[in-house]
This record gives structure tokens, C-alpha cells and sequence, in this order.
């Protein structure tokens, strides 16, 4: 039988977090112990070694369209980095930190899978160092003054009616997503309409992913949009005193988190915005200590590369400071049969031509890349049940249209199995002579900047506006909002912003519905179809099957 996740993950040996430490230059006095396995990176060692080191190479790891089940780019990022480690490359791991929500819900973890993982597995997919709670907290504080506010007097003149904040909590739980508060008389607060998002969709967990440091992070927090005041002029965190009290509260969760892969690669887990209505990138502050830490930092964007990579790209490169020398395109067999139109509940079974079908969604994703002018490699994220012949028909078909691939077998054999990804992708950085080439520049119009990624992206026809969509770009122009980046909030399971068209749809309008605002974070959300800020639990949630016993030891955290 095959061993489950959190079984490998308990069998491991760890090393203490002071080796794994040294192993890139840190010394005890740079990291806040968190017990033996985990710590934080001090200010002052972040500060120095930005200063003292040169920034290595960035290598990025993105998707195709994923299944429900993910594709396992946690999975090839920590693959790669202990196969990056294993050919005698100094390298680091820079990933998201997970959410409750799936944990408990359908899709599981984000540490990666099988003999790739990052541990201790069940400290970071449940409390960790305590980043979510803080969050969280900082959130629900600037929730807590802005009723107040309005209870005490409301100086500012906030119109309840249009209060964009919602209060968040890191789990799947739709009875949450509208709610009314305030209610039982005058005593209890201003009766208005509220909801509450999922943490990691929380503008707080963006700006902590994009923040560059402390003061950084207090003034994006002061620029945060809460709402609007009964003339309809925005009403700021800062306009209501909230920045001060909340950077308190996360001054420690802006620090970077370190740990180990099974095979003792360092990696720093940090920071996990929604892919949808966020960024889906790990830290700045993370991915930059880790830059000047190794020669090799290895990193992964949430969904495919339409949503995590495009917006690594378009949003976190221009603050990061630094573009990606290589990037890793990760296919499986599974989902480029439910591109060919293979039905969802049969990706088991042999299948060449849905396979073969499914291609084209591959080849979009490729075209993407090779239109910012980056060097990539395809990793064939291997399944025990894949065929030999549909393994054969997806080789023929990268070596036909002459595309670098590797077949990977990390969660089988961990750093063993990327062996031959980590030296074609090594070779893909030193060959490259092409130059990146941003599919919008910064000065472009919203409108210009949506359509650019529409067109070139998704490889869609033209965009539609609403109404209500129009008269806020209107106001956008008024308020000097006009020259941020776009976020788009897409569906992770299509090109298009309809999740049932799989493969390479073509001809389609994407509708933007509504822009929201996000001035901390510093980019505008473009709202395209059915958005989903708070999940819900499936069916059968992962929750129903674990457990823990008198010892402490967890079962069934898949
Ligand atoms: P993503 O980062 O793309 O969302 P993950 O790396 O988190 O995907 O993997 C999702 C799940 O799939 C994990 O439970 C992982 O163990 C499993 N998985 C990934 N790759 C493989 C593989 N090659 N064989 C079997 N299971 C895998």
C-alpha cells in the first residue's frame, strides 16, 4: 500500500531548524526559534543579507488549467528544490503558507505530496507560527473600529450601506458569507449588512504578501479602502486611525518562516493569498531572503498560469525587483484528459485521444510564457496510474513541437525524480538570450490593461464591461486609481471565465462584472463570473476522516 502524505511526513527525520539554518548562511542569532523545526527570520538578518549577497536565480513554478484535485506544483517546487540541492546547487524553497479552509474541506494542504513535502507537515497546515491568527486578527480589528466609528459619533460620515470590509475567519463556511449585525438595540451597535470572507482572500494577507517591510506595511495598511462616506468618497484604514493598531498586530507575521523539505532543503513557507481575488504569491519579503540566500530559489504562483503566474509576473515582479530566470510548466496526464473533454470521474482510466485533445490547453499555457520571453520546462508530473501510452503520446508531442520537458517523478521518488527537470531547467536559465517583455506597462488604462490580458492570456476575443463596471472606472480616473495593476478573479478550471470550458476555448468575451478597489495591496480586482470569497464544505469534507490520539498523533490529514 502506498504510504499517505502524513504518514511519510511523521516518519521523517528532521534535522534542527539551526542546521537547516546553516546550511545558507544563518546563524542562531538570525532566527526567533519556534520549537526545534520551525523559526522566523529576524529583521536585522533580512536587512543584512539583502545588503551583503547578490540575488541568485528565480525559478517559478505554474500549471496548466488544474482539476479540483491541484497538479501538484507544491509538489514539483519542493521536488525540484531537493533535486536542485541534491546536483550540489545552494538552493531555497519559497512557498504559501495553507488555509484552513481546504484543509478541512475538499482539496487537502499545500505542503506538496508524497516524498516531497515540506515539514513538520502538520504544524504548517494547521497553526504554523500563528501568521493566519494574526491576520485574521488584524483584520476583524479594522471591522471592530469601523463599527465602532460609526457607533461613536461617525465623524467620518460613513455610509453603512457602502462598506466594502468584511470580517474574515480561515475556514469553509457559507452560513458566514452574508450576515447582519448590530442588531438588539442601540447599545449593541449600528444595524447593518456584513460577511465574512476566508482569510486568505483578505486584503491584509495580500499586502502582507507584497508588503517590503514594516513602515512599508503600515502604510499600505492606512490606504486600505473600507468603504465609502454619504457624499461617496472613500473612507480609508488610515482615516479612521486603524494602521497603527494593526501593524502591531502583525509586525511578527510579516517575517518570513523557516523549515525543511523531507530531504532538509531550508525552505520559507510564508504568506498565502487567494489566486482568484488576490495575488496567489508567496512573501516579497520571503521570496527576496531567499534570493540572497541560495544561488537557486524555486517558487510556485496558485492555479494555472493564466491566474498565478500572469499576476507573479504582472503584479509581484514590479515590486520584487527581479523577473524569473526560468520557468516550470506543470502538466499531468489526469487534467490534459479532462481538457480533451474525458469525463471528470473516469481521469483514472486509459484515454490517448482526450489526451492528445487536451493538448492544446498545454500549448496555450506555453505560448503565454514564451510571449513574456522566458526560458520554461514542462514537467510531466508523473501518477502511478498513467500509461505508457499516454506518457509515449505526451513526449512525442513536446519533442514534435520542440518543447523542453522532463518527465518528473518527485512524489514517488523525491529529489531523485527531478534530477533530470533540475538540470534542463538549470540549462534553460544559462542558454537563454531572450529578453522579458511585460504584456502591459503601467501607464496603460485599466480597460487596456484587462484587455491585454484577455487577449494575450486567455487567448479570449474582446471584453465586456458592465454598467456598474464602466461607472467605476469613471470614478477610479476621479479618485487616481487608474494606474494600478489588474487582479483579475477568474475560474481556475478554464481560459475562460466560464469553468465548463475546458481545452483552448477561443472566440469567447470575458464580462468584467464589478471592479473592487485594493489600495493597500496596491492593484484593482477585476470580478469576472461567480467569484467565491468564503467556500463552502463539500459534501464529505476532509474533516469527517481525521482524528488524533492520546499521544497527539494525527490521522487522516490526508
Ligand atoms: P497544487 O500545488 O498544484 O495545488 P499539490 O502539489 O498541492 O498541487 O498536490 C495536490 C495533491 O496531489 C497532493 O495531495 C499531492 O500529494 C497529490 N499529488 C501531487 N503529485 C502527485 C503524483 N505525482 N502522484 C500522486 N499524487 C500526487
Amino acid at each position: 500500500m502506498v504510504a499517505s502524505d502524513i504518514q511519510i511526513a511523521q516518519e521523517a527525520h528532521l534535522d534542527s531548524i539551526l542546521a537547516v539554518a546553516k546550511k545558507v548562511g544563518l546563524e542562531e542569532n538570525d532566527l526567533e526559534l519556534y520549537g526545534k523545526h520551525k523559526a522566523k527570520l529576524t529583521y536585522d538578518a533580512l536587512t543584512r543579507i539583502e545588503n551583503q549577497n547578490e540575488a541568485g536565480r528565480l525559478i517559478l513554478v505554474t500549471a496548466i488549467n488544474p482539476t479540483a484535485a491541484g497538479e501538484g506544483k507544491s509538489t514539483v517546487t519542493v521536488g525540484l528544490g531537493d533535486a536542485l540541492t541534491k546536483s550540489g546547487r545552494k538552493t531555497m524553497i519559497a512557498l504559501r503558507e495553507p488555509s484552513l479552509g481546504p484543509v478541512f474541506g475538499l482539496k487537502g494542504g499545500a505542503t506538496g505530496g508524497g516524498y516531497a513535502q515540506v515539514i513538520p507537515m502538520e504544524d504548517i497546515n494547521l497553526h504554523f507560527t500563528g501568521d493566519f491568527h494574526a491576520i485574521t486578527s488584524a483584520n476583524n480589528l479594522l471591522s471592530a473600529m469601523l463599527d465602532n466609528h460609526m457607533q461613536q459619533g461617525n465623524l467620518k460620515q460613513i455610509d453603512g450601506r457602502r462598506i466594502v470590509w468584511k470580517r474574515v475567519v480561515d475556514l469553509n463556511d457559507r452560513a458566514l458569507r452574508q450576515v447582519v449585525i448590530g442588531l438588539g438595540g442601540p447599545f449593541q451597535g449600528v444595524p447593518r449588512q456584513d460577511g465574512f470572507d476566508i482569510t486568505v482572500a483578505s486584503e491584509i494577507m495580500a499586502i502582507i504578501c507584497l508588503a517590503r517591510d514594516i513602515d512599508d506595511l503600515k502604510t499600505r495598511i492606512g490606504n486600505i479602502v473600507v468603504g465609502y462616506d454619504y457624499a461617496r468618497q472613500p473612507i480609508t484604514a488610515h482615516d479612521i486611525g486603524a494602521e497603527g493598531a494593526l501593524t502591531v498586530l502583525l509586525k511578527d507575521a510579516l517575517k518570513p518562516n523557516l523549515v525543511q523539505t523531507l530531504e532538509h532543503t531550508p525552505a520559507l513557507v510564508h504568506g498565502g493569498p487567494f489566486a482568484n481575488i488576490a495575488h496567489g504569491c508567496n512573501s516579497i519579503m520571503a521570496t527576496k531572503s531567499a534570493l540572497h540566500l541560495a544561488d537557486y530559489t524555486v517558487t510556485e504562483a496558485g492555479f494555472g498560469a493564466d491566474l498565478g503566474a500572469e499576476k507573479f509576473l504582472d503584479i509581484k515582479v514590479p515590486q520584487l525587483g527581479k523577473v524569473p530566470d526560468a520557468i516550470v510548466i506543470v502538466a499531468t496526464i489526469r487534467a490534459l484528459k479532462l481538457h480533451g473533454g474525458a469525463n471528470k470521474n473516469n481521469l483514472k482510466e486509459e484515454d490517448v485521444l482526450a489526451l492528445e485533445k487536451g493538448f492544446a490547453n498545454l500549448a496555450k499555457h506555453i505560448e503565454t510564457i514564451e510571449q513574456y520571453g522566458l526560458p520554461f520546462v514542462v514537467a510531466i508530473n508523473r501518477f502511478v496510474g498513467d500509461s505508457d501510452a499516454e506518457l509515449q503520446a505526451l513526449e512525442a508531442w513536446c519533442t514534435a513541437n520542440s518543447v523542453s520537458y522532463s518527465l518528473t517523478e518527485v512524489w514517488e521518488k523525491g529529489g531523485n525524480g527531478g534530477l533530470d527537470l533540475a538540470d534542463k531547467v538549470v540549462n534553460a536559465i544559462d542558454e537563454h538570450t531572450g529578453t522579458y517583455q511585460p504584456i502591459y506597462n503601467q501607464e496603460q488604462s485599466i480597460e487596456e490593461k484587462v484587455t491585454a490580458i484577455v487577449r494575450k492570456i486567455y487567448g479570449g476575443k474582446s471584453v465586456e464591461f458592465t454598467s456598474k463596471a464602466r461607472k467605476q472606472l469613471n470614478e477610479f480616473k476621479q479618485h487616481g486609481w487608474d494606474k494600478y495593476p489588474v487582479c483579475m478573479a477568474k475560474t481556475q478550471y478554464s481560459l475562460s471565465d466560464d469553468a465548463t470550458l475546458v481545452g483552448r476555448p477561443e472566440g469567447f468575451v470575458i464580462t468584467i462584472r464589478e471592479f473592487v478597489p485594493k489600495m493597500g495591496a496596491g492593484f484593482i480586482v477585476a470580478l469576472t463570473g461567480d467569484v467565491m470569497t468564503m467556500p463552502g464544505l463539500p459534501k464529505h469534507p476532509a474533516a469527517l476522516d481525521m482524528d488524533v490520539d492520546n499521544t497527539g498523533r494525527i490521522s487522516g490529514l490526508f
